[in-house]
Order: structure tokens, then sequence, then C-alpha cells
């Protein structure tokens, strides 16, 4: 058994990264500037969007691609309930309604086949979140959206770097159609906190513009660097979300390593894929029947309560006994307590996302993991699937 407690996520940064941080705290300047725009360049030119803009968090993003697509009172979004409750939350500070769609139990995602029951004639928005990292079907989703004039915000906080049909996740030029990434420390890459949101909208990417800094006409580094004038004009009260340079020097550094980062997801992802097929305890989640390239944001199997008579939580402390740690992604949004007595969203209404909040585990995966912390992993798994109710 491991001595040692391994986490189920650790991010890994450069003495680069370091020595970029200290640098702008040096610089003088240590908010947004040359650096933050440094990261959006190179972000938009590594994910191929129109426009990036550099945020203080992915809630931020959401927040904000809710308020520059105009949703608002008596307006509905479609979004999953496996989701973090940021992507609820969002739509409820833009004031608008969530309208929970049911999963599907193979891909975790929300299920393409239940979109056009939740249509009604308020629908406005569908906020697909490609969960793990495996992209939603888009294909389905963008037909869906066009036939009835929604708006799409991908929740890609799970998903740099992935591919949908050989397309990067954030590359989408289409109108009224925006991209939130994360850089939470678990996240694919990380800034501490941080968010990215991509889109091929002129109009919306304007609006972000204006709205993550207080609606005024320019931002600080415009107005103070040497170039800059003073004045500024407010367009709409916009809020204070902007990304800080010393965050964009971890980003810029964090994005340079992300393909690299990803392969070793998939390497781990790939082992811990071989040796649980067919361990008794442990229900893999199934595939995507198209085209993908997975983010291996988190590898999240099911444990098979009913076979090893055991609990998920119970499982997880059975792991934690080991030294290893775990994660829950995530309990079904539609049973937290607010939410329920908002909407009356009760247990038995979205089953799949039930089944798999129930059983659902985040095991460690992170880039900095040695093939001995997955073969520790892996032994600890076993372990526990066949000790059984023991
Ligand atoms: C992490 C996460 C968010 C929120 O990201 P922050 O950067 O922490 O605000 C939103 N949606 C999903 C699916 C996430 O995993």
């Amino acid at each position: 058994m491991r001595s040692t407690f391994l986490p189920f996520a650790r991010p890994d940064i450069s003495e680069e990264a370091i020595a970029e941080v200290a640098d702008s705290l040096r610089s003088g300047w240590i908010t947004t500037g040359p650096k933050a725009q440094a990261f959006e360049e190179e972000f938009a030119a590594y994910t191929g969007a129109p426009f990036a803009l550099a945020l203080n968090s992915a809630t931020a993003g959401l927040h904000l691609a809710c308020l520059a697509l105009g949703l608002g009172p008596d307006d509905e979004v479609i979004t999953t309930p496996m989701t973090f409750v940021a992507t609820v939350n969002t739509i409820l500070w833009a004031g608008a309604r969530p309208v929970l769609v049911d999963i599907d139990r193979e891909t975790l995602n929300i299920d393409r086949d239940r979109l056009e029951a939740a249509l009604t004639e308020r629908t406005r928005a569908i906020i697909p979140v490609h969960f793990a990292g495996l992209p939603c079907d888009m294909d389905a989703i963008e037909a869906f959206a066009d036939r009835h004039g929604l708006a799409v915000i991908e929740d890609a906080a799970h998903a740099l770097g992935a591919r949908y049909r050989g397309r990067l996740v954030g590359s989408s030029t289409r109108q009224r159609h925006v991209t939130v990434f994360s850089f939470h420390p678990t996240k694919n890459i990380t800034t501490g906190e941080g968010g990215m949101l991509c889109t091929g909208d002129e109009e919306v990417a304007e609006k972000t513009a204006l709205l993550r800094q207080h609606g005024m006409s320019k931002g600080a580094w415009k107005r103070y660097a040497v170039q800059g004038t003073p004045h500024y004009d407010v367009h709409f009260p916009g809020l204070k979300y902007n990304m800080l340079d010393i965050e964009a020097a971890i980003g810029r550094d964090q994005l340079r390593r992300l393909e690299g980062f990803n392969g070793r997801r998939r390497q781990i992802a790939a082992r811990y894929d071989e040796a649980f097929t067919g361990l008794p305890g442990l229900i893999l989640p199934g595939g995507a029947g198209y085209d993908h390239l997975h983010g291996r944001h988190i590898y999240t199997p099911l444990v098979d309560i009913d076979g090893l008579g055991l609990s998920r939580d119970t499982f997880m402390a059975r792991l934690r006994e080991r030294n290893i740690g775990t994660a829950l992604h995530y309990q079904a949004v539609h049973l937290f307590r607010y939410y329920g007595e908002t909407f009356g969203w009760k247990k038995g209404d979205f089953p799949a996302a039930e089944f798999v909040s129930d059983r659902i585990v985040s095991l460690p995966l992170f880039p900095a993991m040695t093939d001995d912390d997955v073969s520790d992993v892996i032994d600890a798994v076993r372990a526990v699937c066949l000790a059984k109710g023991a």
C-alpha cells in the first residue's frame, strides 16, 4: 500500500511560469495588461476561435455569455443536471430559467434525443457540457439550435484540447455561439483561477469585453499605458471579471504545455481502461458513436453499488484508507435543496443523472502522476472491488 497520499488532481506549474509571475510582480503592472492580451491571442491561435476573452473564472464566462446573448427574465435555457452548479447558477444570475434535460447513460452528456421534448415557446438557448472532456454531439445540438433559433453556450470547462469530428472545442465560428473554458487548478490547464470565453460572434465578443470591466469602453491597460487616453464611457452596467497579468503569466506557459498534459492524461486513462475492463464492481463509461478526441479532464467510472454492496461514499472511503484521493463530479444538480424548492425538481425527474450521481467517482488523473502512482490506484481499486462488502 502507498505510504503517501495521492490527491485526485494536482496542478503542474513550471519554473518558467513562476519566473513569469515574478516578472509581472516586479514590473509594476500586475492586473490585466500585456500578458492577459498575449494569452488571449495565443489562446485564439491555438483553438482557432476568432475572439478569445480572458476572465477571472469560467463562472464569469458563463454569466457574461448569458448577458451578452441577451438572455433574461422569461427566457428558458436548456442544460444538463450532470454538471457543476456554476452552469445553472449563472443562468439564474442572468435572470433566466434553467430547464434540465436528462443525460445519456453512455456519454454522461445531455441526451440529444430528449431535447425537442424540453422545448417551449420561451426556450432561447442551450448549454451543453462536455462531461469529463467527451465532446457532446454538437452536430445534433447545433441542428436543434438552428431549427428553433437558439443560442448555444458550450460549457467546455472539461474540454480544452478535446476535438469533435476533428475540430477543436472552442473553434466554432457560428453566430450566437459561445464556448467557455475554466482554468481552475484541477482543470486541463490552470491560472490559479481563471476562464476564457471564445466566440466567432463579433457583437458577443464586444459586449463581453465591455461587460467584464464595468461596461467601460476601454480597459485600464489602454487608459494608463503610454499611448492611452484617460477618457472612457459606460455602455452598460458591467461586472469586474477581468483576468490579472499574474494569472495570464501562468496560463501562457500552461497553454504551451497543454498538448503534452493531455497526451499524458490519455495515457493514464488508457491504462485505467485496460485494468478496469471486466473488473466486477466498476461500470466503465461508454463510448460516443461519433469521431472525437477525448479531453480526459477527469476519469469517472461508476461504482456498481448493487453488485459490491457498498455505497459510492464507502468506496471512496476505502480508497482513502489506501491513501488514494478521489472526488465527486457531480451530485445531480436537481437534487440540491435550493433548486428543488425553487423549481419543484425532485428525485425521479432525471433517472439517468440520478443513477450516475449515486455511483460516479473521479479517480486520480493529472499529468504529473507517475506510472507507479497509476499502478497504486489500479491496485487499490482492484483490492476494494475484490474485497466486496468486507
Ligand atoms: C469548473 C467548472 C465550471 C466553473 O469553472 P470556474 O472557473 O471554477 O468558475 C463550470 N462548469 C463546469 C462543468 C466545471 O467543471
